[in-house]
């Protein structure tokens, strides 16, 4: 590289040097302002200031940072699902000319917003102001603290134990957390009382209390600003937020569990129901899954487990039992009907099913009648559940049912979602409606809703009760399945008393020493033992003839050859057989 001057005839070289290594490339300048620097923060943290008011750049503010003098105060605004949040920096006053104010207005779904989330987003306007005050005066040393009165807030953001992601406003929080620990400062925190305004004069307050009437103030003007510009919350993603769930498009300030499990499970789970229970698709939506729901998780785990295997079906009745190839018919032990399905456990027309089905009901009528059931409902509930196990043309007409309460319009919904889901447990939402309002002519407290809930246990006792019965009928009786497999028994009895003592060897003839008709008294159990034993008898026999049989023609064998052997040696030999 050389350099030049200019001369009238051209240019003279004036020195030479050698070609410097190429300028490192150009990065972005740092900010030189407080703008500048919210401007290039990460597109997720822009929110936290949405509007700010700064006289001197930072400068006065940056200084008290470092001689550790610097307060924040910020406070939050909520009302009709919509917060925003103010915060103040300054030094000594909160009504200090070089103060910065800032506001933002609080992302998140409407249901998730908080005065605690309002409270929240204050501290994130404070924090982003102090780091692009730290930014654009280069400070890497000092301290600050930050004001609020909303203790629980203040105490979540500060403290550095493990935030459960079930927690409301888990985002928003460890956002902040992150923050905290990114700004090359150290912060300290204060709680404010909040209103002190409201006990007496404002002029005898401290600058705390002071400047936290001041940034409440601010935040109510800010809610009342974009109020009536139409604004509301939507959720969104935050820088130092790491990690976030976002469902139907919407992300979530935390993961709730059950709203997300029946949000995801739900629509899998009514389809299900509605072919199970051969329901339509607007029937399946009049059930009261609330109130199953809730009445199913009163129940032990016995019993959430009969409830769930009745109501799909999967359990020993003799369809599945068939099916699973437990045995090889279907037949209902009661009846002589061949297909037993789950319905039919219930709808079994055998004299002691029907005499336990009515023992139930009238356990379910007591039931209705010590808790004040309408008397209405209360019949035209037995009256149905009645005309649903025994059918027939003539059915109680629905018009003549009082419309009282709504009584006619919970039969004949309970009608489309059918009987059979009713004695499952599926209930049209309209039964605690009517016994609501009964209860309230009544001038009772008893509530529909827990009736029902009540109502739903019992009526899972009644299928539990015709379950029971089956299965004490199915051990205790002879079904004509186990008649069959008594038949066939006595037939290979009575075949191995034809076959006889022949096969069988001398100790075991003791098998067959009683008479058939003796055997034929043994019970099922004890009849197999005998056949098996028996047979394995023979098949010993058998072996052991065989075995004898091929040792004899061995010696045999071996013998002729010896003899043989003799004969070529000693010519002729005197033959022993
Ligand atoms: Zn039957």
């Amino acid at each position: 590289m050389a350099s030049i001057v200019r001369t009238s005839t051209g240019v003279r070289i004036t020195g030479i040097n050698e070609v410097p290594p190429l300028a490192p490339p150009i990065t972005a300048l740092p900010p030189a302002t407080i703008l500048e620097a919210l401007d290039q923060r990460d597109v997720h943290d822009k929110w936290a200031v949405q509007s700010v008011d700064t006289v001197d750049n930072g400068r006065s503010l940056a200084a008290s940072i470092l001689r550790g003098e610097a307060r924040a105060v910020s406070d939050g605004s909520f009302k009709n699902n919509m917060g925003t949040s103010s915060s103040i920096l300054f030094h000594t006053k909160s009504t200090d000319p070089l103060r910065i104010i800032s506001v933002n207005s609080v992302p998140g779904n409407c249901d998730e917003q908080s005065a605690y989330r309002s409270e929240l987003a204050g501290i994130s306007g404070s924090l982003s102001i102090l780091a692009a005050v730290c930014t654009v005066h280069d400070v890497h040393t000092g301290s600050v603290t930050i004001g609020l009165d909303g203790e629980q807030a203040m105490i979540a953001a500060s403290e550095d134990w493990p935030v459960s992601p079930e927690r409301p406003d888990y985002d928003l929080l460890t956002d902040i957390r992150a923050k905290v620990k990114r700004l090359p400062i150290q912060i300290r925190w204060k709680w404010i009382k909040g209103h002190q305004d409201d006990f007496g004069s404002q002029a005898l307050l401290d600058e705390w209390a002071q400047a936290n009437i001041y940034v409440d103030s601010m935040a109510k003007a800010y809610w009342n600003h974009i109020n009536t510009e139409g604004h509301r919350p939507s959720p969104q993603g935050f820088g130092d937020e790491s990690w976030s769930i976002s469902y139907q498009g919407r992300k979530l300030s935390r993961i709730d569990k059950i709203p997300l499990y029946n949000g995801i499970m739900e629509p899998d789970s009514k389809a299900y129901w509605q072919k199970r229970g051969q329901m339509t698709a607007d029937a399946i939506t009049k059930i009261d899954w609330t109130l199953v729901g809730k009445a199913f998780k009163n129940l032990t785990t016995a019993k959430k487990r009969r409830v769930t295997k009745h109501a799909t079906g999967h359990f020993g009745c003799g369809k599945m039992m068939h099916i699973w190839q437990f045995q090889d018919h279907a037949e209902c032990p009661r009846c002589p009907e061949p297909l037993e399905d789950p319905p039919h456990i219930l709808t079994c027309p055998a004299p002691s099913a029907h005499l336990c089905w009515t023992t139930a009901l009238t356990g379910l009528e007591g039931w209705m009648t010590k808790q004040h059931t309408m008397p209405e409902l209360q019949s035209a509930v037995l009256k149905c559940l009645h005309e649903w196990r025994h059918p027939n043309p003539h059915r109680c007409s629905r018009s003549s049912i009082t419309s009282r309460y709504g009584l006619r319009a919970a039969v004949l919904e309970q009608d489309s979602i059918g009987w059979y889901n009713f004695l499952m447990g599926q209930p049209s939402a309209r039964w605690s409606e009517v016994q609501q309002r009964y209860y309230e002519w009544l001038q009772r407290k008893n509530t529909g809703k827990a009736w029902t809930q009540a109502l739903i246990k019992k009526i899972w006792a009644v299928s539990w009760d015709m379950w029971d019965h089956r299965n004490k009928v199915r051990t205790s009786s002879i079904t004509p399945a186990k008649l069959r497999a008594i038949e066939a028994l006595n037939h290979q009895i009575e075949l191995q008393f034809d076959l006889g003592k022949e096969g069988l060897s001398h100790k075991d003839h003791h098998w067959l020493s009683e008479s058939c008709a003796h055997v034929f008294t043994y019970d099922s159990e004890h009849k197999s033992q005998w056949l098996s034993s028996i047979d394995l008898a023979r098949v010993r026999f058998d072996n052991q003839h065989e075995f004898e049989a091929s040792s004899i023609r061995r010696q045999r064998e071996f013998m002729e050859s010896w003899m043989h052997r003799n004969r070529t040696r000693q010519g002729p030999v005197q033959n022993y057989r």
